[in-house]
């Protein structure tokens, strides 16, 4: 049952959330960011990977408009700014709602666990 919640509470750490829409599979970074108007409207994609890492890739609309560019050079260009970046756009609502980066970073939180026993005489 604890080792349930735990693993529950992990994995919540690693996906995004945005604040009005909920869970959402990735966050997006305006391209304008960091690449000024070579890049403005490239939108890319943000993820979370198993560890927590971020991952970082192209948006399938701005793909042919990569094909001229060093994709390679810009994908990390992405990367290092969400490493200091806390708010991601969201697909959904198109809002900055995403946080990340929070100082705690996305380590599970300290959760108590209590016997169920235990729980019922706190009730009574
Ligand atoms: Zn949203």
């Amino acid at each position: 049952m604890a080792k349930y919640i735990l693993e529950e509470v992990i994995k919540m750490n690693k996906t995004l959330t945005c604040e009005k829409c909920g869970q959402v599979e990735f966050g997006l970074v305006d391209g304008y960011c960091f690449g000024d108007r070579l890049l403005e409207d490239v939108m890319f994609e943000v993820r979370l990977d198993l560890k927590g890492k971020f991952k970082v890739k192209i948006s399938p609309d701005s793909k042919d408009y990569f094909e001229e560019l060093n994709t390679k050079k810009w994908l990390k260009t992405a990367l290092d700014y969400v490493k200091e970046d806390d708010l991601l756009i969201c697909p959904k609502c198109q809002d900055h709602r995403i946080p990340i980066n929070q100082p705690k970073g996305f380590k599970p939180l300290p959760i108590k666990t209590i016997r169920f026993d235990d729980l019922m005489r706190e009730l009574k």
